[in-house]
């Protein structure tokens, strides 16, 4: 997937694109002569460090650390940093930053147990798979105290919370990174940092604490990539008066991955909640859910997973019973939560018996359907009327199939939106919201699975936004400033992703559009929306095959998606009649939730664009803070480090276009009115001129700043980081 992002690279990735800019800074002679370090490149593509020995016609002979003799085409070394700088904090201070460079730094860190380091601004996080002991109470003391500090998310979380009190901005942290990186529990990290420093209202913060608990109980599943991956996007709101003190949270979700209910992949689960309710009730809520084992509902035992390594779902239900109590989630709609779960579940073994020849079923009559009506509380009749029935004609077994299986993920989708609403009243505290937020995002990371569907696309859509959100915020915003300025700079280059949103977004001919116009037609199938993406987008676009695959050049690498049950996904409506029982039989139970059904005609696609520019808007009001997080090893192993895995994603993320940004750009700024105003005291009487711009030059020349220190615009002056402290401290001293 990521051999578009290697093409772009000019085909031998990171070392090509970062050499012009970090090579050699002597001749290779220099290089031997004082005999530096090198990095050598083996046949098999690894980098190693060694020495050059001699270099004749493009030939080296190198001896490398471990003694061993090497030859190769001088166009196979890359200057290395000197030992000083191996295991730098900050990837802004090396001073080759090819790619062998910045792999080893990270992996000098990550076998010392540092998983963070800083890539400029950003903050990267190498998943250690294992407890690290670098959190906790008391060191987030030590860097509240500034006893330590060192990257960390806690540093970036203090550095968020502290400049949100000094200038009254909101801010947000963002998180990145492909499944199984580690987002999730960085932002648990992020978030307990967060509520420890807004003090005093332990109440909110427990709740906050176990509000996590229950929503990664009802949002999250075993994958094939990561055992508790997030099957839904989120954005936290942490709010804090003036005085800093954490007075409520807030929780905006993204789409839950509702296919999850019905169908599983070999080796992964459904949600945490069936697993751990099927193990862990208590006798008298079996009987009264009529629950048995996980292993003897078919929504479940579908593909071979019913247990995770190291997870004990029955102690887990007890934690999400006390986490609903600390919540004060009142025990008469507890019960209805684990009584619609449980009615889930019975729907999803309920079987149909095909009455004619021409394939027209009705429900078979047994415990399961039983169990499902009484828990759904409905009549037995009425629930295979709405089962077997679309305005009075029978279904054949397909359809009946699918109705059972749309009503158990709406049922399941109408009960994550109520929670998430009900913790979000709880986390309230007593009054509305107002003041100073700092929101933690944590969404799906990019996806390219052998199979890649409608779920697929939207998650990796959501992705190019996100990294869209990215690029503006460290590179787009602040070159286009420079240019408009006029000032001297070259330009950073970064992959810029608009072709491929615009490939999505696009008024009328986008891909979503294109989707929800052949969706409104009941003639159309999968292939009718091929053909039209065909037709509108084939120059963004690649189609494979008749059966409707197609591929995106995502940022992050090219994915094929198969188009099946696109259509069907998208529209993803309950028939009006399947709608009204739901309403009869919830009574006043998800009443919103089941009456937004009814008004929520839009389509899936359209509905998940208008929550994610809700989302990406409430980033816009903030000042962003990035973490990157990355995986070491496919295999969820500690102590291991994949140098082409890691690679794989650093090309992707933008980030060490992102270091060197950093290297060159001018942090601080100000109108030329500013410094005039601010530093114009420095100078005696008379040299103090009439406009501000020659007062400006006029302290520059008096104090000699470098000229490399500092550029002028159009109407401001910018300084390289640290420049203006030291004018600072003499205007203090006047
Ligand atoms: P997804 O996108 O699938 O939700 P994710 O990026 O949110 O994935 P996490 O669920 O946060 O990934 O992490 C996957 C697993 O990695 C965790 O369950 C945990 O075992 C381990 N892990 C991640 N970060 C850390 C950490 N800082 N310390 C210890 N273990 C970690």
């Amino acid at each position: 997937v990521h051999e578009r992002r290697l093409a772009e690279n000019g085909g031998a990735g990171l070392a090509t694109t970062l050499s012009s800019d970090s090579g050699w800074d002597n001749s290779i002679d220099y290089y031997i002569k004082k005999q530096l370090r090198v990095w050598c490149r083996h046949q098999n593509g690894q980098w190693e460090l060694g020495k050059i020995q001699s270099a004749v016609r493009g030939k080296a002979s190198v001896t490398l650390l471990d003694g061993t003799a090497m030859a190769v085409s001088t166009g196979e070394l890359l200057p290395a940093n000197s030992e000083i700088l191996d295991g730098v904090d900050n990837l802004v201070e090396l001073g080759y930053l090819n790619e062998p460079s910045v792999l080893c730094n990270l992996q000098y860190r990550y076998h010392r147990d540092v998983i963070y380091t800083m890539a400029g601004p950003v903050l990267l996080a190498i998943n250690p798979f294992k407890d690290a002991l670098i959190f906790g109470s008391n060191v987030i003391m030590a860097y509240r105290e500034k006893i330590l500090d060192s990257p960390h998310v806690y540093t970036l979380a203090d550095t968020a919370y502290s400049d949100m009190m000094r200038d009254g901005l909101n801010r947000s942290i963002i998180i990145s990174g492909e499944s199984g990186a580690g987002k999730s529990v960085t932002a648990k990290l992020a978030i307990e940092y967060l509520v420890e420093v807004g003090g005093d209202n332990s109440e909110i913060a427990s709740r906050i604490r176990e509000s996590g608990f229950i929503l990664e109980a009802f949002g999250n599943a075993k994958t094939s990539r990561n055992k508790n991956s997030s099957r839904f996007g989120k954005l936290i709101d942490i709010n804090y008066d003036a005085k800093g003190i954490l007075r409520g949270a807030c929780i905006h979700t993204l789409l839950l991955e509702k296919s999850r209910i019905s169908q599983l992949s070999r080796s992964e689960r459904s949600y945490h909640v069936f697993y751990q309710m099927c193990a862990g009730a208590p006798s008298d809520m079996r009987d009264k859910l009529n629950l048995r084992m996980a292993s003897e509902y078919k929504f479940l035992n579908q593909s071979g997973c019913l247990k995770v390594h190291d997870v004990d779902d029955a102690h887990n239900f007890e934690k999400l019973m006390e986490a609903m109590d600390a919540l004060r989630i009142p025990h008469e709609d507890q019960e209805r939560v684990f009584k619609l779960l449980a009615a889930i579940l019975w729907l999803g073994n309920i079987s149909f018996e095909v009455t004619d020849h021409e394939n027209h079923v009705t429900v078979v009559i047994d415990e399961a359907s039983r169990s499902a009506a009484r828990l759904l509380g409905c009549k037995m009749n009425d629930l295979t009327v709405a089962l077997t029935t679309h305005k009075n004609e029978t279904l054949m077994l397909q359809q009946a199939i699918d109705t059972r299986d749309s009503l158990a993920k709406f049922v399941y989708t109408s009960l994550f939106s109520w929670l998430v609403e009900t913790i979000n009243r709880s986390l309230e505290g007593d009054k509305k919201l107002t003041g100073r937020f700092i929101s933690i995002l944590d969404t799906y990371g990019f996806e390219s699975l052998q199979k890649n569907s409608f779920e697929q696309l939207l998650i990796n859509y959501a992705d190019e936004r996100l990294y869209q959100h990215f690029i503006r915020h460290l590179f787009k915003l602040e070159q286009e400033e420079y240019e408009l300025e006029g000032i001297d700079w070259k330009k950073v280059e970064f992959v810029d992703n608009q072709c491929c949103l615009d490939l999505f977004e696009k008024k009328h001919v986008g891909l979503l559009s294109t989707l929800d116009e052949v969706s409104n037609d009941s003639e159309a199938t999968n292939l009718t929306f091929v053909n039209k993406l065909k037709q509108r987008l084939s120059s963004t676009l690649q189609l494979i095959d008749e059966k409707g695959a197609f591929r995106v050049h995502h940022y992050a690498g090219e994915v094929q998606y198969e188009s099946t049950g696109f259509l069907e996904k998208n529209t993803d409506t309950l028939q009006s009649d399947t709608t009204l029982f739901l309403s009869s039989c919830c009574k006043n139970f998800l009443i919103d939730e089941l009456t937004s059904l009814d008004l929520g005609k839009q389509t899936v696609g359209t509905k998940f664009k208008g929550q994610l520019f809700k989302l990406i808007q409430r980033l816009e009001n903030s000042k962003p803070h990035f973490i990157q997080c990355i995986r070491p090893n496919a295999k969820q192993l500690p102590g291991m480090y994949e140098k082409d895995t890691v690679l794989q994603q650093l090309r992707c993320n933008g980030v060490l276009e992102a270091v060197k940004m950093s290297k060159s750009r001018y942090p601080t700024r100000m109108t030329h009115q500013e410094f005039a105003n601010k530093f114009g005291c420095l100078l005696a009487d008379n040299t103090r001129c009439q406009d501000s711009l020659s007062t400006s030059i006029a302290i520059l020349q008096q104090y000699r700043v470098l000229p490399e220190m500092y550029q002028l615009g159009f109407t401001k002056i910018y300084f390289r980081a640290d420049q203006v402290s030291a004018l600072e401290k003499l205007r203090q001293q006047v």
